[in-house]
């Protein structure tokens, strides 16, 4: 069992790119592609945009890339592989439009481009709580350096943010006015005001040097390229489903949580980039309805045809008990609207676990 998982971990981009073609990963991308009409046209190509995506080797910014080449932008990914992989991206490394940067976002960055995603941070509680200074140094000097690199080359800067600025709602379902209720001092607090802080030099740059930012507040988001490892709930639950392991339920499973597909968060997020530049958001992005844990171990049971037993575990600290995004701003002004709903993505997510893990 597990073949699949340690020969992509661990191989070459050439053997990557083999094992990838083989998950289908590459049919999947060209009918992603036809399916959303994305423009590889002669047009695409005279805007010729230059991007750089920090965090382009993760879970997210490696579906960004893919989108943004399949548009005829020119794409620079910078990680420093804490959670992503080079196979995340190994199949895009023979296209003369992608360059990859094996640097650490905290490090000064110099390169010319028009536009930045910087989605460098590690995203699952289990990996941002592991280095907790790391991540609050991640986000915060990270965004300053990518708030520079925008001032100096006049580029766009677009933040992945996060409903975690919201902490233990007291307003539900949360509008971006809602300033949240976090524990400044708590396990989360490292990712929760790291980003809040990165929030806020955003808004300082684009006061004070008049930067365009673009502030993106993401929910919860899953799909193909969550590592196996990789410690959120839909993961996770997956990979045990399929290994015929109890499914680890943390509390009663009474929490909520709204989950987005990364193709619909694509989207999203590349509408946010394309707004106008007053559109600086912030902005919710996520699938406004709402699960309890519960029900996702019995979606996830179900879409992956198997019989496991839940275990109950214990509720972490301060884990958020609702969570819901109001995606009004997102409806009207960027025209933004989900279209995979959970159990649809849930049987693509199960289908590339499958694959990933040779069950
Ligand atoms: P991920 O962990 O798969 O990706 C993060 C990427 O950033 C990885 O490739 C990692 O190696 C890289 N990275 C981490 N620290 C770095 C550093 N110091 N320098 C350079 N690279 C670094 O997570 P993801 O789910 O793809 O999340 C991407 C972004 O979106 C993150 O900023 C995350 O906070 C944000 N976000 C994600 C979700 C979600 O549900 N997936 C929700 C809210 C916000
Ligand atoms: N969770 C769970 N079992 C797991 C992993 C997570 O029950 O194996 C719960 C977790 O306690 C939380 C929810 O699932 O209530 C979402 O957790 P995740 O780490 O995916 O994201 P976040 O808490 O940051 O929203």
């Amino acid at each position: 069992m597990n073949t699949g998982r340690s020969a992509i971990d661990s191989c070459d981009g050439r053997t990557a790119w083999a094992s990838f073609a083989a998950l289908g990963i590459d049919a999947d991308q060209e009918r992603k592609q036809e399916e959303m009409g994305e423009e590889t046209t002669l047009e695409a190509r005279e805007r010729h945009r230059r991007v750089l995506v920090t965090g382009g080797a993760g879970f997210i910014g490696s579906h960004l890339c893919e989108r943004l080449l399949a548009r005829g932008d020119e794409v620079v990914c910078l990680d420093n592989y804490f959670t992503g992989r080079r196979a995340n991206i190994a199949h895009l490394l023979t296209n003369p439009a992608f360059e990859m940067l094996r640097q650490d976002v905290t490090a000064p960055i110099s390169l010319e481009v028009d536009e930045i995603y910087n989605l460098a941070c590690p995203a699952s509680p289990l990996h941002y709580q592991f280095d907790p200074v790391a991540t609050v140094r991640t986000n915060v000097q990270g965004a300053i350096n990518v708030l520079e690199l925008a001032n100096r080359s006049r580029a766009k800067v677009l933040q992945a943010s996060t409903s975690e600025v919201y902490g233990h709602p007291r307003v539900h379902p949360q509008p971006e006015d809602y300033w949240g209720y976090v524990n400044p001092i708590g396990p989360r607090a490292c990712y929760d005001e790291g980003k809040r802080c990165a929030e806020t030099l955003f808004f300082d740059y684009h006061r004070q040097h008049g930067v365009r930012i673009k502030v993106a507040r993401i929910f919860n988001t899953y799909g193909p390229r969550l590592r196996s490892d990789d410690g959120r709930v839909v993961s996770n639950f997956i990979v045990q489903a399929l290994e015929g392991r109890p499914i680890t339920l943390f509390g009663d499973g009474s929490q909520t949580r709204s989950f987005c597909y990364v193709d619909d968060m694509i989207d999203g997020l590349m509408r946010l980039m394309d707004s106008p530049d007053e559109m600086t958001g912030p902005v919710n992005l996520g699938r406004p309805y709402e699960f309890t844990m519960l029900e996702l171990a019995k979606l996830v049971i179900e879409a992956s045809g198997t019989r496991s037993e839940i275990s109950f575990e214990e509720l972490p600290e301060d884990d958020p008990a609702q969570r819901r995004p109001d995606i009004k701003l997102a409806r009207e002004r960027l025209g933004w609207e989900p279209t995979i709903d959970l159990p649809q993505g849930l049987r693509k997510t199960v289908a590339y676990f499958r694959r990933l893990l040779e069950i």
